[in-house]
């Protein structure tokens, strides 16, 4: 016998219609006979609901932003922009997706380390704010400014002097390629306003994929005490303060859901001390796969079924290179499974212990190891969930010929 593996809890709000998952109303085997497989498939109605149930519970004056790097597809980003206050970029790529899916430019802001001169004059030129992340992209950045059309718009990225606890993904703390260390940033700032550029305020991002509601409320708190220091240095109130984001999905068993009613409490009550240098502020949290990572589902087909010394193994046609991080192969340092499911058995009972791999000739291409399953076959379909954010677009879809999965935006 097999050791059993657990999987990742199942998001809220995926349902069964005869017995199969439905997504947007339509049954997984219908999705795959009309698009194919393998199949990104990205809900609409669940974008919708998350964003309702985030803007209920942060401050009302709170702008939310989407970080589109978590999924550009253009129809989901299009949705995206009439539903959040902004969009950050981090490329010249992105700022022309962006664009294209109709984000008007007051409402982009472009951070990322190496930006080139070419990006810096497209963002300037579109009137794009540019988080400014070293002393040296300020130079650049003011000289191409300094012949453009529009007045450019700067904030700077901090290098905050803290982390987001918990975080899968640290960015502040120590030394970072990101942002400015905190004794830069106020010389950098008078420069800005020294070349008639606009200071349009701080960006501070600490973390990604934080699931304690603490430790997201300990570094909001962090976050606004150093914005309140380097404003008193300053001498200046900053227009606009982006405080990043962090917000987690659990991916892992044992994961638990962000309590979000929490943060936004917490934040709401650290909105009503604010110190006087900043109560004009229009505060910021941009946020990627919380948005939108729940929101999508790779949906792959069983085109094997076979045993190896008293292993069952399901074969798909999808895999690592379009899922690295179901894969295990993004950013973790154990492999643990993703919630996974047979799609076309949603609602039978777990029968076997399988492993469901991809169809590439590596070992690191498991989708999902030693997990309870219904019986299933070729031709039946996985779907593996959490796939709404870094999954498509972080994926080497080229890898071993590949190419990439089709995707779709539904109901
Ligand atoms: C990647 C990134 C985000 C989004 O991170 P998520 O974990 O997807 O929320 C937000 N801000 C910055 C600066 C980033 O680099």
């Amino acid at each position: 016998m097999t050791k059993v593996k657990p999987v990742g809890p199942i998001p809220i709000g995926y349902e069964a219609l005869d017995g199969e998952l439905s997504i947007g109303g339509f049954k997984a085997s219908i999705l795959v006979a009309q698009h194919g497989s393998p199949l990104f498939v990205y809900s609409q109605s669940h974008l919708n609901r998350r964003m309702d149930k985030l803007r209920s519970a942060m401050p009302r004056e709170l702008d939310i932003h989407y970080a589109m790097k978590a999924n550009p597809f253009e129809p989901l980003l299009s949705h995206m922009i009439g539903l959040v206050d902004g969009i950050d970029i981090a490329s010249g790529g992105e700022l022309a997706i962006a664009l294209q899916a109709g984000a008007s430019a007051e409402k982009i802001s472009f951070a990322g380390p190496g930006k080139r001169d070419q990006e810096l004059k497209l963002a300037i030129d579109a009137g794009v704010t540019i988080n400014i992340e070293s002393p040296t992209e300020c130079d650049r950045a003011l000289f191409i400014g300094a012949a453009a059309k529009t007045r450019p718009k700067f904030a700077v990225r901090v290098n905050p002097d803290f982390d987001l606890k918990g975080s899968g993904m640290k960015m502040g703390g120590g030394a970072k390629p990101f942002g400015m260390d905190i004794e830069l940033v106020a010389p950098t700032v008078k420069r800005i306003m020294a070349a008639n550029a606009e200071w349009h305020g701080f960006h501070i991002f600490a973390g990604s994929q934080a699931l304690e509601a603490d430790s997201i409320i300990e570094t909001q708190a962090h976050t606004l005490d150093l914005a309140f220091r380097l404003s008193s240095e300053i001498g200046q109130p900053p227009n606009h303060v982006n405080l990043g984001g962090g917000f987690g999905i659990p991916y892992f068993p044992n994961d638990e859901a962000v309590d979000i009613e929490k943060v936004g409490a917490a934040l709401k009550a650290q909105f009503s001390k604010l110190p006087k240098i900043m109560s004009q502020t229009q505060f910021a949290i941009e946020l990627g796969r919380y948005l939108v990572g729940e929101a999508g589902v790779y949906l792959t087909q069983i085109v094997d079924r076979k045993e190896s010394q008293g292993q069952t193994f399901l074969v798909t046609d999808g895999g690592l290179h379009h899922q690295l991080a179901a894969s295990g192969n993004f950013g973790t340092v154990i492999r643990r499974n993703y919630p996974a499911v047979i799609a076309s058995h949603y609602t039978a009972e777990a029968t076997e212990t399988v492993s469901i791999v991809g169809c590439l000739c590596t070992p690191l291409d498991r989708l999902s190891d030693q997990a309870a399953m219904p019986k299933a076959n070729v031709g039946d379909i996985v779907a593996i969930f959490c796939a709404g954010a870094y999954g498509a677009t972080a994926s080497p879809a080229n890898f071993l010929g590949q190419g990439p999965a089709k995707e779709i935006f539904v109901e």
